[in-house]
This record gives structure tokens, C-alpha cells and sequence, in this order.
């Protein structure tokens, strides 16, 4: 269904000025890292200097080792989902490699994916997307770090949520931009509105990053949040990333008491009427049809746009698998009963994990909305969330990420991802709850 009063956007074919039509602030690059020479061959750029790995690959690591030696150890700090990807997808798949789509293909995706994709979109998301405002990514990382590279100059501000996933600061400094975190609000569903609001006005951002449903918390944004950013975005003049990689993992949405239409969904920026100029949305196939290791993903944004993230996909990946994408528009286009069947598991566990957590003296679990993660609140023992993960890790055996992986604002927290089986979780929980039993507070 297209979204009423939605108007052709004034600034297609315009320069990348628009939505924020203004000369780039430029500022010096960052200062070299402490002992960097420059001129040295064995050197890395600024660019790169403040990168890090993603928690997650570090505890995995950890974990790995600590198998090696023999230990048992419960994997709840991995954020892929436990179930295989759906057979007719992976038929769809091996089809197409006997059939011969082995060769280069469009950089921005096959057209016949992007065009079920801007039909999917369309009716998910209530707006009228064309195929042209597509590109297909090998993930939906690629949706995220291009479009940024393509929107931020040296200097810009770029705020992102804090707890976030950590790829959002990654793609802000490397395109140069200032990174400014924004709080989140004690659930973890949604923003601290007000305190974005003063960001906003004090820091004159050129985007806003948006993750709902969202990692860590599993926040799910209330409608009207959304709807906010949008006007402060367009009373302000800046882009929205809005990253809903989570959107078909929705488990309720309190917030509505409109019976019919958000219940089970989160609601989209891309969604508001008029907003589509200015806002690029992310989703992919990696959670939803539990296609993480095909990579693919894509970035619905205004054509000017696409067509630069086009040349960076052109001069980086050149093109995703041609083979991949025929699954891809199998998983769109065939049979959803798995992606039901294992939301409504995902549900299951979530239940099970924070009714769990919180029966724990000490421990405070927000019930996240969306998404397959949990991310309570522990700091009432007294510790850092590093000194609690290695806690659980080394000493009872349970992987988990410490809340400052995702950010300072993390403090105090711990994510556990509730994608392993039945068996897994209670193992784990059982676990987690004789490790904070045995604490002194
Ligand atoms: N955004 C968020 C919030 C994620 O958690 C992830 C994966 N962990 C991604 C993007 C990346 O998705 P993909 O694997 O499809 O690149």
C-alpha cells in the first residue's frame, strides 16, 4: 500500500547536499595515534587508527580457547540465529550455481531482486519505493558503512545510539565524521527524547542513526519517538539511517493500543509521509530468513544517492553472488511459515530467559520487544560489566558481551543473546544464576 499524501521528493537528481543543503564543515583530520610516524610503509592511516573488533568476535575467541583446554562453555554472547536457513531458499541457491549464475552481476543487485525487494518494502513499510532506490549489499553492513561514506564529510556529526552496535561508530570514523553518542532511556526501547532533542539543537548533526528493534537492548521505538526524529530531522536538516536489520523479529508492541495496525511491528522512519528524501533504510535477509553466512542485505534511499553507493559497491565488492540473489528472492518472494514458526519460538525463549534473569537477586531485565537479545541491568553487584562477562565467563562458563562493547552508556549491563535451544538456555540461566548467588553485594 502506498503511504497518502506521499509527493515525488524535490531534491531527486540533486546534488548530495540534499536533505542538508550546506557547505561541509571541514575540519583537520585526526592527529596521528601516539608513536605513529608518519611517511612509514608499515604504518596505518588515521582513518583506521581507532577501529575495534566487535565484542562479539573477541569473546567468541576467548570462549574458542577456552574449549580447547576442555572447558564446557554455553554460547550466549553470539548474535546469529540457531535455526538453519530455510529449505526452498537453500534449494533456490543451489539451483542457480548448477544453472549456471556464477558470473559478475549488477553492481547494485539483480534487478529482479530489487524489484521484489522495493515490493516488499512497499507494503511492509506503507511507502512507494522503486526499484532504482535499491542496492543490494553482500549484508546489510554494506547498507550501513556506504550510505555514511556516501552522506558524512571531515568533520561532520553523526549521532548514534550508545548502548549501539558497534559498526555505527566503525563507519562514522572512517568517513571522517565526529561521532555523538546518544543516551538511551532506561528500558533501552528508545532514545532519552529529550536529551536527543538538546543534542540535536547543540550539536547540529548531518544523520542520525536509528536501530529498531535493536542490539543490544531489543528495544523496540514507540511509533511517536520515530515520528520526532523525523520532524527534528526535517526542522533540522539532516539524513536518518534508520538500520531495522530486526524488523520481522517483533514480539509485541506495547506502546499501541490500536488493535489493528503496529502490533508485531516496529514502526519505520522511511514510513512518515515526506520523510523518504532524507532517510535511508537497512534491512537484509541475515536475521529474518537466518542467511547469515550468504551475505546479503540492501539500502532502500533516494536514487542520487544510491547511485554513489552504486560506484562505492562498483570499486569494492563489484557485485554479491548472482547465486546468493536468487535466494534471496526465493526467501522474499516464497513461503514465510518458517520465519512465523521461528518468531514465535524466539518469543518462547525470550519469555523463558527474562523471566529467568529476573527471578535473580540482584538482576534487572527490561522485556525487550524485538530482536533476540536480552541486556540486563547488573550493576548492583557492585562491578564493572567487564569484570561481570569475564566473571560469568572464566568462572561459571557462560559467554556473554559486556554492556560497554555497545558503548560507555553500557555500563552496568550485560547481552546475552536467547538464540540457542531450550536445553542451551536453561543450562545457561542456571548457570548465570549460581555465578551472581555466590557474589557478595
Ligand atoms: N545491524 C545490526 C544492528 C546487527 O546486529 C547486525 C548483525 N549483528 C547487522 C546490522 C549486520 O547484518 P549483516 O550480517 O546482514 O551484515
Amino acid at each position: 500500500m502506498v503511504a497518502a499524501g506521499y509527493a515525488v521528493p524535490a531534491c531527486r537528481g540533486a546534488a548530495l547536499a540534499c536533505p542538508a543543503r550546506r557547505a561541509s564543515r571541514r575540519a583537520p583530520r585526526r592527529a596521528a595515534p601516539v608513536g605513529a610516524t608518519s611517511g612509514d610503509a608499515s604504518d596505518s592511516s588515521d582513518r583506521v587508527s581507532t577501529l575495534q573488533n566487535e565484542g562479539a568476535y573477541a569473546v567468541l575467541a576467548k570462549a574458542t580457547a577456552l574449549e580447547r583446554e576442555g572447558r564446557d562453555i554455553v554460547h550466549l554472547e553470539i548474535g546469529q540465529p540457531g535455526f538453519a536457513t530455510p529449505t526452498h531458499i537453500v534449494e533456490a541457491g543451489v539451483d542457480a550455481i548448477r544453472g549456471g549464475k556464477t558470473k559478475y552481476a549488477a553492481p547494485d543487485g539483480a534487478p529482479s531482486l530489487r524489484e521484489a525487494i522495493a515490493a516488499h518494502v512497499s507494503t511492509t513499510r506503507n511507502v512507494d519505493v522503486r526499484p532504482e532506490e535499491v542496492v543490494v549489499g553482500p549484508g546489510a553492513k554494506p547498507g550501513l558503512f556506504f550510505p555514511t561514506l556516501a552522506i558524512v564529510n571531515e568533520g561532520d556529526k553523526v549521532v548514534y545510539p550508545d548502548p549501539g552496535f558497534p559498526t555505527y561508530r566503525a563507519m562514522i570514523e572512517v568517513a571522517g565524521g565526529t561521532p555523538v553518542p546518544a543516551p538511551l532511556r532506561a528500558d533501552g526501547a528508545s532514545f532519552d527524547m529529550a536529551k536527543l532533542s538538546d543534542l540535536v539543537r547543540t550539536q547540529k548533526p548531518k544523520l542520525i542513526v536509528l536501530n529498531s528493534p535493536a542490539n543490544p537492548t531489543g528495544g523496540v521505538m514507540p511509533r511517536a519517538d520515530v515520528e520526532k526524529v523525523v520532524r527534528l530531522a526535517e526542522e533540522h536538516d539532516f539524513w536518518i539511517l534508520s538500520d531495522e536489520i530486526y524488523s520481522r523479529l517483533v514480539y509485541e508492541n506495547s506502546e499501541s493500543d490500536d488493535e489493528s495496525d503496529d502490533s508485531g511491528k516496529a514502526f519505520s522512519a522511511i514510513s512518515v509521509p515526506g520523510a523518504k528524501d532524507r532517510v535511508v533504510l537497512v534491512d537484509g535477509f541475515s536475521k529474518t530468513y537466518c542467511m547469515t553466512g550468504w551475505r546479503l542485505g540492501w539500502a532502500v534511499m533516494p536514487e542520487h544517492l544510491a547511485r554513489k553507493v552504486e560506484l562505492l559497491a562498483v570499486h569494492s565488492y563489484g557485485c554479491v553472488a548472482a547465486f546468493t540473489q536468487e535466494a534471496g528472492i526465493a526467501a522474499l518472494v516464497g513461503p514465510q511459515d518458517d520465519c512465523v514458526t521461528m518468531v514465535a519460538e524466539y518469543r518462547r525463549r525470550r519469555d523463558f530467559v527474562v523471566k529467568a534473569l529476573n527471578a535473580i537477586d540482584g538482576v534487572e531485565c527490561p522485556v525487550p520487544e524485538g530482536a533476540f537479545y536480552a541486556f540486563p541491568d547488573v550493576s548492583a553487584f557492585g562491578k564493572s560489566a567487564q569484570e561481570i562477562a569475564d566473571g560469568l565467563l572464566y568462572d561459571a562458563g557462560v559467554a556473554v558481551l559486556p554492556g560497554t562493547d555497545f558503548g560507555e552508556n553500557g555500563e552496568g549491563k550485560i547481552r546475552l543473546s536467547y538464540v540457542g535451544d531450550a536445553a542451551t538456555l536453561e543450562e545457561g540461566v542456571r548457570r548465570i544464576k549460581a555465578y551472581f548467588d555466590g557474589l557478595e553485594r
